[in-house]
């Protein structure tokens, strides 16, 4: 098992998500800030994962008798006993100092750490998310402590940062005994099956619109929006206000990522200027879906190609919008040009989703917005180890692996690890001999059989001889 510990400075959270942690009243939780909370070790569960919450208590005592002084003595303290430090921030209240010089002694650790942006159910809390990007530990995971929100994402998180071997390292010897015994996954299942059913559709998806210059993005998110705040054109001004804008789909919220709002938060009085990589990598990391629209009448460029490739390597889900439909002459022999370009020019996005859209008339807006929610579906799927495994099974029989040495390669057993983007764990034999080749049949094989389109998949190998 691992042990993790819980840092940040007064009245973040920290104690509301220990008893969360390890579902028992045991810390003291005072609204006052400074006041010494008597917080205990605890076994912690989350979701799938089990782990040790450090104790941090007493390691005030000995400290300077500043804030900062105790503040930076105690999580010196804490971090050099965890495995892994989760680094709390209250996105409602935004960062102070205090924050920044946390950060920057858990970033000096070099240690894993899981940047948590604590109290994101409160309206206006976005502009604290944002913030928290900036402290360089990575991206920010919204939770609400209060409300149990963001659970499942903050396990991933964990997952993501530790890796996945040493996240289940306990679990290593039952699931050699399960494969080899065939046990049917009985006491697994339930827990898996919870999982799978994890998708939370009562918060806000988060959507980013990227491209390139003059692609039509910000006709398109006034479009969405039914008004015309933002102006377009060479001589783009900017009116917004916040860092995103926030509307209702179908009873579904969607959060979208306002670029000309940001570029203004991270410089004031900036001259006007077009979206530079560093801004659209921001963007892209804000969301979790990305709407990458490209000019229909001058597609694929090679700077469309890029951003595709940036998306999908940030891990996000990505839905292509192929605009400005309404210049297009001859539709259906453009959209079957481009669909074929799609599948050979992005070969890591197999299945991508696109959609030929019009920004400025309006066409296709609605089938943009059902492919992002579908989208999203996919990049957090979750599918039962049970259900995983039955299929590692047959797709080895059907196309078994190559032998090494006269030994066979033998894929042992699989797990999800994680989803937002999924990920998985094979342990198998000679885990340092398979062919790429394999790996791809792999991938190509879950994207089918699983139904995930378009989105990254990854896969961990583990070996298990
Ligand atoms: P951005 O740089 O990606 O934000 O692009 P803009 O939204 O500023 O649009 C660039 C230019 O393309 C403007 O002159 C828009 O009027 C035009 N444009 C945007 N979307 C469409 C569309 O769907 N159809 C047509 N015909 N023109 C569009």
């Amino acid at each position: 098992s691992f042990s993790v510990a819980i840092v940040g400075r007064p009245n973040v959270g920290k104690s509301t998500l220990f008893n969360r942690l390890v579902g028992k009243k045991l810390a003291l939780v005072d609204d006052t800030p400074g006041v010494t909370r008597d917080r205990r070790p605890g076994d912690a569960k989350l979701v799938d994962l089990r782990f040790r919450i450090i104790d941090t208590a007493g390691l005030e005592v000995a400290a300077p008798d500043t804030l900062e002084g105790r503040m930076r003595a105690q999580t010196e303290l804490a971090i050099d006993e965890a495995d892994l430090s989760l680094f709390v921030v209250d996105a409602k209240m935004g960062l102070t100092h205090v924050d920044q010089m946390l950060a920057e002694m858990l970033r000096k650790r070099g240690k894993p750490v899981v940047l948590v942006a604590n109290k994101s159910e409160a309206r206006g809390s976005d502009g604290g998310f944002y913030d928290a990007f900036t402290l360089g530990l990575g991206e920010p995971v919204p939770i609400s402590a209060e409300h149990g929100q963001g659970m499942i994402d903050l396990r991933d998180a964990i997952v993501e940062a530790i890796g996945p071997e040493r996240a289940f390292a306990d679990e290593e010897d039952d699931d050699e005994a399960l494969t080899d015994v065939d046990v049917p996954f009985s006491d697994a299942e339930d827990e898996d099956e919870e999982i799978e059913l994890a998708y939370d559709d009562s918060k806000p998806l988060r959507v980013a619109i990227v491209g390139r210059p003059n692609a039509g993005k910000s006709t398109l998110i006034n479009r969405f929006l039914g008004e015309d705040r933002l102006l377009t054109g060479p001589e783009a001004g900017i009116t917004r206000d916040s860092i995103s804008v926030e509307w209702e789909w179908h009873g579904r919220m969607i959060k979208m990522f306002d670029t000309a709002g940001m570029r203004r938060k991270a410089r004031v009085q900036e001259k006007l200027e077009k979206l530079s990589v560093a801004d659209s990598l921001r963007a892209i990391r804000f969301a979790e879906t990305v709407v990458i629209v490209f000019d229909a009448t001058i597609p694929f460029e090679k700077q469309d190609l890029q951003i595709v490739d940036l998306v999908l390597r940030e891990g996000r889900a990505a839905v292509l919008a192929f605009n400005k439909w309404d210049l297009v002459e001859d539709p259906q022999a453009v959209l079957a040009d481009l669909r074929e370009k799609t599948e050979r020019l992005l070969p890591q996005a197999r299945g991508i989703r696109a959609v030929p859209i019009s920004g400025q008339t309006g066409y296709g807006l609605e089938k943009l917005m059902q492919n992002i929610i579908d989208t999203d579906m996919v990049w957090n799927k979750r599918v039962s180890t049970a259900k995983l495994n039955r299929w590692l099974d047959a797709v080895q029989t059907q196309h078994p692996p190559p032998a090494v040495s006269g030994r066979r390669i033998r894929l042992k057993y699989m797990t999800q690890v994680k989803a937002r983007p999924p990920a998985f764990m094979i342990s198998c034999t000679r885990s340092d001999a398979l062919p790429e080749s394999y790996v791809r049949y792999l991938i190509n094989g879950l994207r089918n059989d699983f139904q995930m389109p378009g989105v990254p998949i990854r896969i961990h190998f583990k070996s298990a001889d």
